[in-house]
This record gives C-alpha cells, sequence and structure tokens, in this order.
C-alpha cells in the first residue's frame, strides 16, 4: 500500500497531464485550504497571515501568505517549480488522412527523448477556447465574454505513434533519429472502408470533433487550442519496497507538488512566503508566465505595496529575501557511470541535491547553498550534491532568470531522477518527503 504522501503525488500527477492542469490541480488545493483567488486585473486588499493565489496565461500561478512583519525587513521567503514538461502539441486542426488512416501532426514541445514517445499509448489533454454563444453559461475567458476557456483531459488512450516494422529498417537498435514532421504524427483512427475513393482528406479532423464531443460543443465553436499528447499510462510506485514513482512529467511536477504542499504546510510567518509555479522552462522560459518574465517581480512589488512600504522598502524587501528554485537532478545511472562525475552524481533516495555550476546555469552559490544545507539539516534530512562532468553542460532551471529579474539570492535544489525527459521518468520517494519537509521548514 502506498503511503497517504505517495498517493497524494500520484493523484496529483495523475491529474496534471499539462501545465494548464496543474495549476488547475493547485488551485484546488490551495481554495479547498482556504485561499482567495485573486486576478491581476482587480485591485486587491490583503490581510497579513491570509493565503492568496493567482494564474497568469492559465499555465502559470503564484500563491502567497502574506507575512506579519515588516516587508521591508523581513522580505520574502521564495520556493519555486515549473509547471511544463516536454510533449508532442496537436496541430488537431489538420488531419493527416489517407486510406482510411486518420494521424494528427504534431510539434516537439521542449526536448523529449523521442524514442519514448514511440508505440506507447497516447491520451490528449490541455485547454480549448470555444465561442459562448454555443454555450449557454460558463465563466468568462480571458478574452471577453464572447468566448470561454475550458480544460480537456481525455485521460484515457486515443492515439499512438507506431514505430516501423524491423524487416524495414533494420539498423534501427543502432539508432534512428525521428522526423518530428514525417515521423511523429499520432495515429488516432484506421477505418478504411470509410475513405471516400480518390480523396486524401477527411471531411474534419476526429481529434477536433472527439474534443468536442467531450466538452459538449460543436467542433466549429472551438476558435483555438493548446492540446498536448500526454501519456495515458497512470502514475506507478514501484521498487523493493515502493520507494519508487514511475510518471510522466516528474520533472517538474515533483518539485510543484513539494512546494505546494510545503507551502500548505506551513503556518504563516513574519516573512511572506511565496510560492511560484512557472511556465515554458523547458523552452527557455521567455514568456508572460515564465520565468524569465515579470510575473515574480509585479507580484511581490504588489504584495509590498499593499502591505504599507515606502519608497525604498520594496529594494529593502528584495534584498532581505532568500529564494530555492526546485527543479529535479540529473540521478546516478549505474549503466552510464561514465557520464558522471561520481562524486557529485546524486542517488536515488539518498535525499535532495544542490545543484551548481561555474557557468550559473544554476544559481547557487557558497551563500545560497550554505543556507540550504543548514534548513536540511534543521529538518533531518540529508543533502546530497550535483555538479556535472567538468566537459559537460548541464541543463538549465529557473532559478539563474528569477534570480536576475529580482536580485533575490538564490539556490537551485532538485530531488534525483532517472530518464530526465523521458516519457516515463523514475524518482525516489524518500527525496520527495525530504524535499517536502526542507521546504516546509523554509517557509516557517
Ligand atoms: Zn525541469
Amino acid at each position: 500500500m502506498p503511503s497517504p504522501a505517495a498517493k497524494r503525488l500520484c493523484d496529483f500527477l495523475d491529474a496534471s497531464p499539462t501545465a494548464f492542469h496543474a495549476v488547475d490541480s493547485i488551485a484546488a488545493a490551495l481554495a479547498a485550504k482556504g485561499g482567495v483567488r485573486l486576478d491581476e486585473r482587480s485591485a486587491w486588499e490583503l490581510e497579513p497571515g491570509l493565503t492568496y493565489y493567482l494564474s497568469r496565461g492559465g499555465s502559470g500561478l503564484i500563491a502567497f501568505r502574506v507575512g506579519l512583519g515588516l516587508a521591508a525587513e523581513q522580505g520574502f521567503a521564495i520556493a519555486g517549480a515549473h509547471t511544463d514538461s516536454p510533449a508532442l502539441k496537436a496541430r488537431v486542426e489538420k488531419p493527416l488522412s489517407g486510406r482510411g488512416m486518420e494521424r494528427v501532426a504534431v510539434e516537439v514541445y521542449g526536448g523529449p527523448i523521442l524514442s519514448t514517445w514511440i508505440d506507447r499509448p497516447l491520451s490528449l489533454a490541455g485547454r480549448v477556447v470555444v465561442s459562448r454563444s454555443d454555450q449557454g453559461k460558463g465563466g468568462s475567458g480571458p478574452q471577453g465574454p464572447a468566448t470561454e476557456t475550458r480544460l480537456v483531459n481525455l485521460a484515457r488512450p486515443i492515439g499512438i505513434v507506431p514505430n516501423v516494422a524491423i524487416h524495414l529498417n533494420r539498423e534501427i537498435n543502432k539508432g534512428f533519429e525521428y522526423n518530428a514532421h514525417s515521423h511523429l504524427p499520432v495515429l488516432v483512427a484506421s477505418l478504411p472502408e470509410t475513405a471516400r475513393p480518390g480523396t486524401e482528406a477527411a471531411p474534419a479532423s476526429w481529434a477536433l470533433r472527439l474534443v468536442a464531443q467531450e466538452l459538449g460543443v460543436e467542433a466549429d465553436s472551438i476558435l483555438g487550442c493548446d492540446l498536448y499528447f500526454v501519456d495515458a499510462q497512470r502514475a506507478t510506485i514501484l521498487g523493493a519496497e515502493g520507494e519508487l514513482v514511475n510518471a510522466y512529467r516528474l520533472d517538474d511536477l515533483l518539485g510543484c507538488h513539494a512546494v505546494l504542499e510545503a507551502f500548505l504546510e506551513a503556518p504563516p510567518s513574519l516573512r511572506s512566503q511565496v510560492a511560484c509555479f512557472m511556465d515554458n522552462e523547458e523552452v527557455g522560459s521567455r514568456t508572460a508566465q515564465g520565468a524569465d518574465s515579470s510575473f515574480l517581480r509585479d507580484i511581490l512589488g504588489r504584495i509590498c505595496a499593499l502591505s504599507g512600504c515606502g519608497n525604498q522598502d520594496f529594494y529593502r524587501a528584495l534584498s532581505a529575501s532568500f529564494c530555492v528554485s526546485v527543479d529535479v537532478a540529473q540521478a546516478w545511472h549505474p549503466s552510464y557511470a561514465d557520464k558522471y562525475d561520481e562524486a557529485f552524481a546524486p542517488v536515488l533516495n539518498g535525499g535532495p541535491a544542490v545543484k551548481s555550476n561555474a557557468n550559473f546555469k544554476y544559481a547557487t552559490d557558497a551563500e545560497s547553498e550554505a543556507r540550504f544545507r543548514l534548513v536540511c539539516a534543521e529538518a533531518g534530512v540529508p543533502c546530497q550534491k550535483f555538479m556535472s562532468r567538468a566537459d559537460m553542460s548541464p541543463g538549465s532551471t529557473i532559478g539563474p532568470m528569477s534570480a536576475a529579474h529580482t536580485g533575490i539570492a538564490t539556490v537551485d535544489v532538485g530531488s534525483p531522477l532517472l530518464s530526465m525527459h523521458s516519457i516515463r521518468e523514475t524518482g525516489g520517494l524518500r527525496d520527495h518527503d525530504a524535499m517536502t519537509a526542507a521546504l516546509t521548514l523554509l517557509f516557517r
């Protein structure tokens, strides 16, 4: 039987196949604990000790609890993670039809290990904007009263990217480069008897009609969509003692879930507590809801302005703040040991890792590392360290960008993870518990 914490993580993973759903899951958890939803367009009034949250773009979210002390002196305790993961974005408007087979063209989002997406049952999830004349009722979308934004999560297999038979490519096990345009379209139907002689084009996309049917609207009322093919399999617990989790999107839903649970667990403190869930890290973060944007700084500024801060107080508050950027870390893989500097290669279930890089792919410096190590020690959890081999360059995170936009002292940390950017990644549940415990103490 999985522990209650593992069960909560798996439920979060299964409910969050896209960044939009992750934000929806996070917002629901915050609302259930009394969080008050804000809108950037409204004038706010904030009360010390209360929890607020707001979404930008539907796929980024910042939650905060206003501190009981003076903002200029106490600053902010911040933890952040990213909501997006590599995926195949569906071009559902464009059916590729021939001989009764219908495929959906895709675009690759981020840097997935493409071979892991082949021959796997895929589901479809994301958001669509529908004309409200078709709806009759419902909430208003950001586009105004004429449209409504709806989330869709089919949560069942509807397509597959079939591999070529080995008889047609005997060399495939020596490595094969999948072409996104020609090899990755997702097969969603094969009904040769319905193919009309002499025509290659189907009248309308089956996938688009399926989404419309799921939402109870007409296909032609769909005005825009951000839909992704995603793994259809649910999160799985494995290992000798059920100590491993295997799922889609652990990078970085592990981070999002740890930040969320820690934020919900922590009581109000003198410092304002801020939990950030940023989108588009996998493509460089340069969007309105990404870390390379005004989002965090805007919200911190508004909290200060509404906490009676004077002219210099916002800058003093930034200077008194600390941020933990929570992502995943490349776990040591015994089959590829030569890819690591073993002294700095964290193992699964050995504890959270501080991530460091001389060229600041990570925001960590000696002072921020020391602060996080003290937090781990106080929380009674182990702390590992990740640095890539000196002749290799690691990935990056939201840490350096949010630090650059705010000037806040920042450390990059992560739970060790195997198969990063595979459609199924594997992480350690003990690391996740330890990360959550450390972040809870940070917020306190
Ligand atoms: Zn990541």
